[in-house]
């Protein structure tokens, strides 16, 4: 840009600043009550065998209301619950919220698992393990039916750590996920030495595989590693047709995605569970 509008520009993005700011500090100042005034809730997103035509799982997402600025994305507020602890709180209530939706469906006769999300700082918690059987023994939720997703950058930190805590998971019978596999910056190095159950393929790639060979060579070769490993593969993002088949001439059957559904409501999600 020309010199003459340096200070201008610079005073519009001061603007800009300190709106994102402000609007930072007003979201973690209401994030403080959100939970007490029920403004949180989840939804869920289905997870298809493409082979079989069944659902596997439900994706628990959470959202947020807020009663003046509306509906906010988590990827917006879950950073700010991050910063302030109040995902230990948040992130404790979201898995006893979808353990509880898991056990009516199991009870309703729906096999499938509640895919829940973890943050890095809930998984690195002390009493993670503790909150976790704890909120299985509350909701009477057969652990087997959960599968905990971690992002790579939880994988990776502190090595020794995370493969006692993924152990004591997997003795607990939980099922372990790695959620955008492939984004995250981090070395294979750790794939072999965690009992991992399943990659999530990023949907990234998905989208990328549309118009580019490198896209659908980064696919392949995740499932040919995830194959070799001995572990599940899930394609997440998956919008159309062409990209369903093009996962099924990969041997690729789970699948997540806007092509077969949106997250919905609990209700919305079990009128989806019986028309199935
Ligand atoms: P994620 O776990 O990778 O979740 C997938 C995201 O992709 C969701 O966005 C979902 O709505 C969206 N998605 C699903 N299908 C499609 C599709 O076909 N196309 C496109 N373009 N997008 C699709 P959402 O719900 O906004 O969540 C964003 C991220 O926020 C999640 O990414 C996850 O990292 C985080 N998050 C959501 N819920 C929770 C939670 O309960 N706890 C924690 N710690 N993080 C959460
Ligand atoms: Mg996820
Ligand atoms: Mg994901
Ligand atoms: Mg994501």
């Amino acid at each position: 840009h020309s010199k003459n509008n340096g200070k201008n520009n610079y005073s519009v993005y001061n603007d800009e600043m300190s709106s994102k700011m402000r609007r930072r500090l007003r979201l973690e100042k209401d994030l403080y009550q959100a939970l007490q005034h029920n403004e949180l809730f989840l939804v869920y997103q289905p997870q298809m065998d493409t082979n079989r035509h069944t659902v596997i799982g439900m994706e628990a997402l959470v959202r947020w209301r807020h009663p003046v600025l509306g509906l906010i994305p988590p990827d917006e507020f879950i950073p700010i619950a991050e910063d302030t602890n109040l995902i230990v709180t948040i992130g404790e209530w979201i898995l006893q919220e979808a353990c509880s939706q898991m056990t009516r469906w199991s009870e309703m006769g729906y096999v499938l698992k509640v895919g829940v999300n973890l943050s890095t700082k809930q998984f690195n918690h002390d009493n993670f393990l503790e909150m976790v059987t704890s909120v299985l023994s509350k909701t009477g939720l057969r652990p087997d039916l959960l599968d905990l997703e971690l992002t790579e950058r939880i994988a990776m930190a502190n090595e020794e750590e995370t493969l006692n805590k993924l152990k004591n998971l997997k003795e607990l019978g939980i099922h372990i996920s790695i959620d955008d596999f492939g984004t995250g910056y981090s070395s294979l190095a750790y794939l072999p030495l965690y009992p991992l159950d399943r990659l999530k393929i990023a949907k990234e790639f998905i989208h990328m595989a549309d118009h580019s060979e490198e896209g659908k060579a980064i696919i392949t070769a995740i499932l040919s590693l995830a194959s070799t490993l001995g572990i599940c593969v899930i394609a997440e993002g998956v919008e159309t047709y062409e990209q369903i088949v093009f996962l099924q001439e990969h041997n690729c059957y789970q699948v997540q995605g806007y092509y077969f559904s949106r997250p919905l409501s609990a209700q919305d999600a079990t009128a989806f569970l019986g028309t199935v």
